[in-house]
């Protein structure tokens, strides 16, 4: 493999050029007329303009990707996340077109893009499942009375659904015709297929998950997990490795069962295998996600692992050079994704310019991002800024680790998840490691991060009014411009 394309942007794309890089591949990147001037653009050997910023219009035109790659004699392309990663009908045609696919089969990616083909290819192993129904419900009254015997409340899924979305909780009997019928509406507007089926809703679960690399030869290991309970609207905000919960023999079982889900679909490259596990231990498989993840740094910091290398070793066709038992967990990781929103505003977006951006450093804190100082965060793509990784011997260490970074961590000119993070690292709950995916709805308000704001304030303002106190002592008259110091200092903007 002698050039890569990366069919992606931001982070990511620049996360995979660099492992590229230092493999000594060479590197295309592809860029929407909003991203000319991005890192990514300006890091790749050769950068080829794909549009205008409206992803239908640029990341996503598959057969003008595969024309640049033709053009450029390219040799691979990785999809990243989001996009087109796990698009099947294009790494069929990436394969169609000899160019190889960095990622699973386009067979793979298909069973495990419906959520319900997934259940049926897992079915003959003996992995948990979520209570439910296995196939698209097309009979109404048949499914309630399904629902009647699982219990309410229940969760209605469109089977293609994915990011967080086509997901609705039906809390009784009453509401089901009506709730059934709009998500099948919507699962056919937004995913363009109306299949939905009911999964028993269950009610304080932990998202757990684990990584998985699968090579050419048969040959599979599992990564240990992520815990991934904190969310908002169903999606990822802090990620974690290990997870607080699991005891070494639970985390071999789960890891055996995710290695028996790819097996189910002879998977090839880095994927994740995504679990419930209830307030007693049990779990259950949600998903497979057929791409590297986004929060797959977590899992590199604890191994030790350069996912994107295996993705890429894997795709050349080597063997895997480790088995299970060279791995083993080091120490801990957290991640928080740093988006452009507004915590205090129902985490809605907030697009505008990086008036400020001062990145944090030092030993054991790891920044995957894709923006400099002055630049737009695009109104056409996910918000996320950046990727904030810490790591450390120990969860404590690695809690107060990332509490220092996020206050290192200077953003202005849009709002971000920063000082979500802060309170998320603050909260007895997720100090002490019992929590799941309410976390947010059950602890989080944009009260709560006013408050917090206003005591660091005033803190702050104690400690401007003692040190002006001490200074007035020592130079008796202060200059007046030193005075805006203390309430720059005040006014702090994230
Ligand atoms: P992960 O599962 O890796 O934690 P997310 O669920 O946040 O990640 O999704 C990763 C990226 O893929 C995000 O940019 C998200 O917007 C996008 N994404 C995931 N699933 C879908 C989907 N079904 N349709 C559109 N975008 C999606
Ligand atoms: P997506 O494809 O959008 O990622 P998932 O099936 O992975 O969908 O679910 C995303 C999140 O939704 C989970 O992490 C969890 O918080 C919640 N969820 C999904 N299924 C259930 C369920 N049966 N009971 C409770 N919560 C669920
Ligand atoms: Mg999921």
């Amino acid at each position: 493999m002698n050039k890569i394309l990366v069919a992606n942007r931001g982070e990511i794309a620049l996360r995979i050029m660099r492992t590229a890089k230092e493999m000594g591949i060479a590197t295309v990147a592809i860029y929407s007329d909003a991203d000319r001037t991005a890192l990514h653009t300006r890091f790749a050997d050769e950068a080829v303009n794909i549009g205008p910023p409206p992803s239908n219009q640029s990341y996503l035109l598959g057969d003008k990707i595969i024309g640049i790659c033709k053009d450029l004699g390219v040799d691979a392309i990785h999809p990243g996340y989001g996009f087109l990663s796990e698009n099947a009908a294009f790494a069929k045609k990436v394969t169609d077109n000899d160019i190889i696919f960095i990622g699973p089969s386009p067979e793979a990616i298909e069973i495990m893009g419906s959520k319900l083909a997934a259940k049926a290819a897992v079915a003959k192993y003996d992995i948990p499942m979520v209570p439910g129904t296995d196939q698209a419900i097309t009979d109404v009254k048949a499914a309630k009375e399904k629902a009647r015997s699982i219990g309410f409340p229940i969760l209605i899924k469109a089977s293609a659904g994915g990011g967080g979305k086509g997901m609705r909780i039906v809390e009784d009997a009453g509401a089901f015709e009506e709730q059934m019928q709009l998500a099948q509406s919507e699962a056919l507007s937004s995913f363009g297929d109306d299949s939905v089926f009911i999964e028993k809703y269950i009610s304080s679960p932990r998202h757990i998950e684990i990584q998985v690399l699968g090579d050419q030869h048969g040959n599979y290991v599992h990564l240990f997990e992520r815990e991934c309970s904190v969310q908002r609207r169903h999606q990822k905000v802090v990620e974690e490795a290990p997870s607080a919960v699991l005891t070494p023999e639970l985390r071999e079982k789960m890891g055996q069962s995710a290695i028996s889900v790819a097996k189910s679909c002879e998977y090839v490259s880095a994927g994740t295998v995504e679990f419930l596990v209830d307030e007693n231990l049990n779990y259950y498989f949600l998903e497979m996600n057929t791409r590297l993840q986004v929060e797959h740094p977590v899992t590199e910091m604890i191994t030790g692992l350069d996912l994107v290398a295996a993705q890429i070793n894997i795709a050349q066709g080597e063997p895997l050079s480790f088995s299970q038992e060279d791995l083993e967990i080091k120490g801990h990781a957290i991640e928080l994704r740093v988006y452009a929103e507004d915590p205090a505003n129902d985490f809605l977006p907030d697009i505008g310019q990086l008036t400020t951006y001062q990145r944090p450093g030092g030993p054991g804190i790891r920044l995957d991002d894709g923006f400099e100082e002055g630049m737009d965060i695009p109104i056409y793509y996910d918000p996320m800024i950046a990727k904030l990784i810490t790591y450390d011997q120990s969860r404590g260490a690695c809690i107060q680790k990332m509490s220092e970074a996020i206050d290192a961590y200077r953003i202005s000119g849009v709002q971000t998840t920063l000082g979500f993070g802060k309170f998320v690292m603050q909260h007895p709950a997720f100090q002490s490691g019992n929590f799941d995916t309410h976390f947010v709805s059950k602890y989080f308000s944009g009260k709560a991060l006013r408050q917090e704001d206003d005591a660091e304030a005033g803190i702050a303002a104690v400690l401007g009014a003692v040190l002006f106190e001490e200074r007035r002592q020592q130079y008796k008259t202060l200059p007046q411009k030193d005075l805006s110091a203390t309430t720059a200092w005040r006014s702090r903007d994230r």
